[in-house]
């Protein structure tokens, strides 16, 4: 499904940009185009975002209704003003500064993070009636989806329906940037048992969180394919306290040490690639989500 949607997406991707270039010829005289970007000001929020993630990190956030257009799959609808707001706040603080706060710069969020962020009001659905919480485009592009429903300072939730999510997608660029070695299937491969991963039969082998742990998989979703697994364990860590993460390893009882021993490669991988410590990591984002009920979310 990713590689049918890059398809579409890369040609959207071409038009947009090919519009925003005529965009931004055409209003050179007005002050509010920042030129080279194809960037208009229109609200007080694209002030913000323009200081915020433009100019320190060269994101773009895409929330407009004609930002739809680019998404020919689901019937969507757009994200509220005041939703989109509150999810840039949340993003900039719980992830790209929490980044940002390991790396010791702003570079690493620069060279690595997707240049386009697309919010969507509504949830988009899957053939088979799963929701789509999010997805990764060619590594340029991550679209969150159900916006309209956001809770800003439920951090269960948040965790849940966007930020283990964000960090998922951006695990897929980051191996998509620097692969991680072929011991990591070999895992699953060389498991007893008869485990193997399943692909799109993820949800009906493992109808429980449990019944996935139990055969070695952090998540259900973790057992579609190696590739899936690897973000689900980095993104699951590092949204989750080590409490949480505990009961899960406990849960998954005789198969606890095959999942530690596939998080010791994704713990290495980050770690020796990108210079980035997964525990220190995740000590930074628990500590801001503590912050999330009394965050500032206005602009
Ligand atoms: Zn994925």
């Amino acid at each position: 499904m990713h590689i049918m949607k890059r398809t579409i997406f890369a040609l959207s991707a071409l038009v947009f940009a090919l519009s925003n270039t005529a965009c931004s010829e055409d209003g050179l005289d007005d002050k509010s185009v920042i030129t080279g970007i194809g960037y208009e000001i229109e609200t007080p929020f694209d002030e913000w975002l323009l200081e915020n993630f433009i100019e320190p990190y060269n994101i773009r956030v895409m929330y407009r209704y004609e930002d739809m257009e680019s998404d020919m799959t689901y019937n969507l609808v757009p994200a509220r003003y005041e939703r989109s707001i509150e999810m840039a706040q949340l993003v900039s603080y719980l992830c790209l500064q929490a980044y940002d706060e390991i790396t010791g710069s702003r570079d690493f969020i620069r060279a690595n993070f997707p240049k386009d962020l697309f919010f969507v009001g509504s949830p988009a659905y899957n053939n088979n009636g799963s929701i789509v919480l999010g997805t990764a485009e060619g590594g340029t592009k991550i679209t969150l989806y159900n916006l309209n429903t956001l809770d800003p300072r439920n951090v269960d939730a948040l965790n849940s329906s966007y930020f283990k999510t964000i960090h998922h997608e951006f695990g897929h660029i980051l191996n998509q940037k620097k692969p991680y070695t072929s011991d990591f299937e070999q895992i699953v491969g060389k498991s007893d048992g008869g485990i193997r991963y399943v692909g799109n039969s993820c949800w009906e082998v493992y109808p429980t969180e449990t019944s996935a742990l139990q055969d070695g998989f952090i998540s259900r979703y973790a057992s579609t394919s190696d590739g899936e697994e690897f973000v689900e364990l980095a993104s699951i860590y590092v949204t989750n306290t080590p409490e949480a993460w505990e009961t899960k390893l406990r849960t998954a009882g005789a198969r606890r040490s095959m999942i530690e021993q596939k998080f010791d490669i994704v713990y290495k991988y980050y770690e020796n690639d990108w210079g980035i410590d997964l525990e220190k990591l995740r000590e930074i984002v628990l500590r801001r989500q503590q912050d999330v009920p009394t965050l500032d979310l206005d602009i």
